[in-house]
């Protein structure tokens, strides 16, 4: 049994926070919780086993990212273009240096090394098209001991010829890398069919993806609805269907193993297309900031009961850190709150102008309440896990579940480092608003320590 001793922060199953100023967590031999309470009373029960007090740190859950792109790491922050001239300047020649197994291997290496430094313990992540090289990054995934989702992308139309290939190839070599990693470790290494968006995807490969993937029992990633060229894009290309979401759906692509990036832009039948499947959204807003694609209306979505995670979308997103992308989540809920709010008070002023209610009633400044620090740290955690259907495994520190954990210094992000223990929802705030390197320690995935800070 080992035991720490620290100030334990997560979100409780039932909703809210649960904190333990002085908490002790005891992890069994597997690296699973085998028991989580105050130290005064735990320390009594494990009398005789060795404690390590790590106070003033705070555990908390290891951070799930479920959105972001591997190659894309060292081709962040290129600014100037929306999403389609984005990837064909520069993401795609970025990605056709992964046909170079060893250039792949490396950049895994520093990649994964980043996630674990952030206290990302789970990402789900886009490889390239490239099969040699998805294999090298999941090699680097069992040796590093991160927790990982991935996929070979899958493109056989619209893009450059270096990353075109052929529905049967593509297909055969995403079915071979499934087979070989799928539910390997047990289970802390998956695989998820990756057919890329709908325009880079014929209707032959999306319906071959979503057939093997149900075959496996794995897991489909894609993008949708993140920019209105896109979306005019996708009408062009798919007459036939009622909506970008409908694409999706006639292709067989929805289901509760689905994760789908952004869902900026989606209509009230798609909104109802995915509740009725049961597909996720990884909500990425940096990406959707730095692109100008638009500010999701995550409160709306969420009461309606969407299932949401965060992701850090990165290379549109600048870093691989879920604190900012937490925080970042907060402060565009609260823009798109404020500017709705101004522009019904504005209306309002000039209520003699005719169909004005109808207006201000359709803004409804009132159905975007911000997201709160709390709210988004459990996106970012347990909300994640219940995209992947890992809530009984992770995404909180609770008996039972496996101890994937993050360590962090709460006195780095304060101007205050002395100051008294304060309440979990500014300790949260703090951390999420003012992350900086040095903040976390140390991070756990499954009990065992993958990464520490030097
Ligand atoms: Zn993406």
């Amino acid at each position: 049994m080992k035991l720490l001793r620290a100030r334990l922060l997560s979100p409780a199953t039932r909703g809210g926070l649960q904190d333990l100023p002085d908490g002790l967590l005891a992890l069994d031999e597997e690296g699973r919780i085998a028991d989580v309470g105050p130290a005064m009373d735990l320390l009594q029960r494990f009398a005789g086993h060795p404690v390590e007090d790590l106070r003033p740190w705070c555990l908390l859950p290891g951070l799930v990212d479920l959105h972001t792109h591997l190659p894309q790491h060292e081709a962040v922050a290129m600014d100037g273009q929306e999403l389609l001239p984005w990837l064909e300047t520069f993401i795609f020649p970025a990605e056709a240096r992964f046909a170079e197994v060893e250039v792949a291997r490396a950049a895994a290496a520093r990649f994964f090394q980043a996630l674990l430094r952030s206290g990302t313990t789970l990402a789900v992540v886009y490889s390239t098209v490239h099969e040699a090289a998805t294999e090298a990054a999941f090699q680097e995934a069992q040796r590093c001991g991160i927790r990982l989702v991935m996929g070979k992308v899958m493109m056989d139309q619209h893009a450059p010829e270096a990353l075109r290939e052929t529905p049967a190839l593509s297909l055969d070599a995403s079915a071979r890398l499934c087979e070989a990693w799928h539910g390997c470790d047990g289970g802390r290494l998956a695989y998820a069919f990756t057919p890329r968006f709908a325009p880079s995807c014929s209707r032959e490969l999306m319906r071959g993806a979503a057939d093997r993937a149900e075959r496996y029992g794995a897991y489909l990633q894609t993008h949708l609805s993140e920019n209105l060229q896109e979306l005019d894009w996708v009408r062009e290309l798919f007459p036939e269907a009622e909506s970008y979401t409908d694409v999706y759906r006639r292709m067989g692509l929805l289901g509760p193993r689905t994760l789908l990036a952004h869902g900026i832009h989606l209509g009230r039948q798609e909104r109802d297309l995915l509740r009725e499947t049961g597909a996720h959204l990884a909500h990425c807003p940096r990406s959707n900031a730095f692109l100008a694609s638009g500010i999701m209306p995550l409160r709306r979505w969420m009461e309606e009961g969407l299932s949401v995670g965060l992701g850090t979308d990165v290379g549109a997103g600048p870093s691989l850190s879920m604190w900012a992308e937490a925080a970042f989540a907060c402060m565009a809920s609260k823009l798109r709150w404020a500017e709705r709010r101004n522009l019904a008070a504005h209306l309002r002023k000039r209520s003699e102008a005719p169909g004005c209610g109808d207006v201000v009633a359709l803004i409804d400044p009132e159905a975007e309440a911000p997201l709160t620090p709390a709210e988004a740290f459990r996106l970012a955690t347990l909300g994640g896990a219940k995209a992947l259907g890992l809530e009984d495994r992770i995404g909180s520190l609770e008996v039972g579940k496996e101890a994937d954990l993050v360590g962090v210094d709460p006195q780095v992000v304060d101007p205050l480092p002395e100051r008294a223990p304060e309440s979990a929802e500014r300790l949260l705030s703090r951390l999420l608003y003012r992350e900086r390197p040095g903040m976390v320690k140390r991070t756990w995935v499954r009990g065992k320590v993958c990464w520490k800070a030097p």
